[in-house]
């Protein structure tokens, strides 16, 4: 029997995702042989010692013998007036219905079917550089045409709202905030997020923004929700229990819509479409939306000066920044450093090679900076969730690997 070749879908051409690229398959062939990786490449907080939260567990597991049906698509309607509660409580914040709530499988399904519902054949959408990069792999899977806005290193990484201004279209239909960042670890001001704003209402711009990270904050870094800057724009707000919560593995998020709706009917219903074809999300895990929201010691306790992920931010970015032409920008938020290597003392082509070789050399797995859509391979990204002890010593092996690196 002749067998027909099956390739990839065309559609798929342009969507990427380094994090879990070919240097994991390689990390994942070298622990095959016995070797032991140290996996700094996802921010998943349980594989390096956090625990989920115990009501949490005792809600979900409570839950189960009762959530064994398929819910409403949107999501469980306590665990969307959990998320309703939620955002009464920030000041400012525009009015929220259960209706206005979806919950998701992670926020990456809701990402998913937002650009799935969205764009159209050359709809453009400013997506920062540096990004999370699920945002620039949905928009071209879904069709439509990522155009990557710079943030400024010199400036703590904020978005540049010139940049932003030079790169509008008539095609450009939404623009991506991430905020706190990843990879960058900004927190982005408030004079910042109103450019941005303004930006958005003068050229009638959806605002998608991704706030995963929004109570991982560190020393004075407050936090700004994109819509109390914008109740009179449509905005989508993206968040969920995967960080804050360090429960990733039981996918659990939420998109919450703020603003005018009504010239937005027809995207709206295709979300609602996409929430129905995909029937609903787990939902033992829209349980954990409840437990997490009504009360429980998020992670207040980790942040604090003395807390685990405080001191692991210091431990990185004080190991990185005593690497001879390596600088980084201190991380003010999330869970993650973006070090900078210059180009003048460290003469990299392929930053991806730089990680692969690092890793076959010292069994550490980082992402280059590439893979998050940075333009230059002058950067890369490492997790901070190790114990600090770990994380020194994994940022020293680099620093005695690129001594002698060449490409
Ligand atoms: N958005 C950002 C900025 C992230 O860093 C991540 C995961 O690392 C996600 C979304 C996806 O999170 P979830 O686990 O909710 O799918």
């Amino acid at each position: 029997m002749k067998r027909r070749t099956l390739d990839q879908s065309s559609k798929l051409k342009d969507v990427l995702y380094e994090i879990r690229g070919s240097a994991l398959a390689e990390a994942d062939r070298l622990e095959a042989d016995g070797h032991r990786v140290l996996k700094l490449n996802t921010g998943n907080p349980a594989i390096f010692g956090f625990e989920a939260p115990f009501q949490i567990v005792r809600d979900m597991i409570e839950s189960v013998p009762h959530a064994h049906g398929y819910s409403d698509s949107r999501g469980i309607l306590s665990a969307r007036r959990a998320v309703v509660s939620r955002y009464e409580e920030v000041p400012g914040f525009p009015h929220v219905d259960p209706d206005d709530v979806y919950l998701g499988n992670g926020v990456s399904e809701l990402i998913t079917m937002t650009m799935q519902a969205l764009l159209d054949e050359g709809d453009e959408v400013l997506i920062p550089a540096p990004d999370y990069p699920l945002w620039t792999a949905m928009t071209s899977l879904g069709g439509g045409k990522p155009v990557h806005y710079l943030c400024d290193s010199d400036q703590g990484w904020e978005p540049d709202l010139d940049d932003i201004r030079a790169k509008i279209t008539p095609q450009t239909k939404a623009i991506v905030v991430i905020n706190p960042n990843n990879p960058t670890g900004a927190v982005y001001s408030r004079e910042v997020l109103q450019g941005i704003v303004e930006i958005a209402r003068e050229h009638s711009l959806l605002l998608l923004s991704d706030e995963i990270y929004d109570r991982i904050l560190y020393d004075e870094a407050s936090h700004i929700p994109l819509a109390t800057l914008a109740p009179d724009l449509l905005c989508l707000t993206f968040n969920g229990l995967s960080k804050t919560y360090r429960v990733a593995g039981y996918r659990s998020g939420w998109l919450v819509i703020t603003g005018p709706k009504a010239h937005a009917k027809g995207f709206l219903e295709g979300i609602q479409l996409l929430a129905s074809t995909r029937l609903c999300p787990n939902v033992p895990a829209q349980y954990a939306v409840q437990a997490a929201l009504s009360g429980v010691q998020s992670i207040e306790g980790l942040i604090a000066p003395t807390g685990r992920l405080h001191e692991q931010r210091d431990a990185a970015w004080r190991g990185l920044e005593s690497i001879p032409g390596v600088t980084c920008h201190k991380p003010a938020g999330a869970l993650y450093a973006f070090p900078r290597l210059d180009p003048e003392v460290y003469e990299i082509h392929d930053d991806g090679k730089l990680v692969y070789d690092f890793l076959v050399a010292e069994h550490v797995l980082l992402v280059q900076g590439t893979g998050f859509n940075w333009p230059d391979p002058d950067h890369l990204r490492i997790v901070t969730l190790p114990e600090a002890r770990v994380l020194s010593e994994a940022i020293e092996r680099l620093g005695n690997f690129l001594a002698s690196y060449k490409q």
